[in-house]
């Protein structure tokens, strides 16, 4: 069960220090989604919610417009500690309203999302000047897919909502993000959507407090083989394995032309 509540903020665009962005926009405090990996949870300590995360919403509202003009040719993403196109997003329409007061203005704006909902704006997006539409896919296995992130679309939805949005013209992105170590098979999940997807975003598994207990106890129980090389990367902090797979990200890119920002910095 998950407890839905309200809060007021004071405005729906926040300042980031994320450096290649500078808003975001978070509808919602709290992601329904409740992949097992979720790097969001740290965002509790911002709620007054006793519930652990994932299993509490609270949906913002502010009688504030967004300020436009503030954002004219900034990057604001939509959303990053959330999904913006969760669940409760049929019955709240937060994201819907947010995206109506965004159609003409000149900020780039960036959607990512798990969910096939997303394709419900395509209207509004059609009408934006600099929109680009991402899904998160981080495997191509719907069964693991039921076991790390139970409440988001399947896999075969999203790569049918990249497609739709291709065809109708929206610039579409795949977020290979977590890439989770030994699990996470970037080539094979390029191979499946080059043909519907005009970027490729990535970005590293980052496991913390309470989720990293939870990823660990996966991996000691369903892929025990790889326990010791999550030991290396999360407890003694060794980074070779993701300066590795950077560099095999950036020569299969390059030698296979594909347009893409790789968001982590390897350590
Ligand atoms: S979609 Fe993102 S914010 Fe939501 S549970 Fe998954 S990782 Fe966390």
């Amino acid at each position: 069960m998950i407890v839905e509540d309200s809060v007021r903020v004071k405005d729906y665009l926040t300042k980031t220090k994320l450096t290649t962005l500078d808003y975001v926009i978070n509808p919602y405090v709290g992601c329904p989604n409740k992949c097992l990996y979720c790097y969001a949870a740290y965002m509790s300590s911002f709620s007054k919610h006793k519930e652990e995360w994932g299993s509490f919403i609270d949906v913002k509202y502010t009688r504030k417009r967004i300020n436009t003009f503030k954002i004219k040719d900034k990057k604001v993403m939509i959303s990053t500690v959330t999904d913006p196109y969760n669940e409760f997003e049929p019955k709240y329409g937060i994201t819907r309203k947010i995206m109506e007061q965004l159609v003409n203005c000149d900020a780039c704006l960036s959607v990512v999302t798990k969910s096939k909902l997303v394709l419900r704006d395509i209207d509004l997006f059609k009408k934006m000047k600099h929109i680009e539409v991402a899904l998160s896919i981080s495997l191509l296995d719907e069964n693991l897919k039921e076991k790390l992130e139970p409440n988001s679309s399947s896999i075969e939805e999203r790569l049918e909502t990249l497609k739709f949005l291709k065809q109708n013209g929206i610039k579409s992105v795949v977020f290979i993000s977590p890439i989770i170590p030994q699990i996470t098979d970037f080539k094979s999940i390029i191979e499946k959507t080059k043909e519907y997807a005009d970027e490729y975003w990535f970005d590293k598994l980052n496991l913390r407090n309470s989720f990293k207990t939870k990823m660990f106890r996966f991996i000691t129980e369903h892929y025990p083989i790889y326990k010791s090389l999550y030991d290396d990367i999360y407890n003694k902090k060794n980074p070779q394995y993701f300066e590795e797979m950077r560099n095999e990200i950036d020569e299969y890119c390059r030698e296979n032309n594909i347009i893409y920002k790789n968001f982590y910095a390897g350590t």
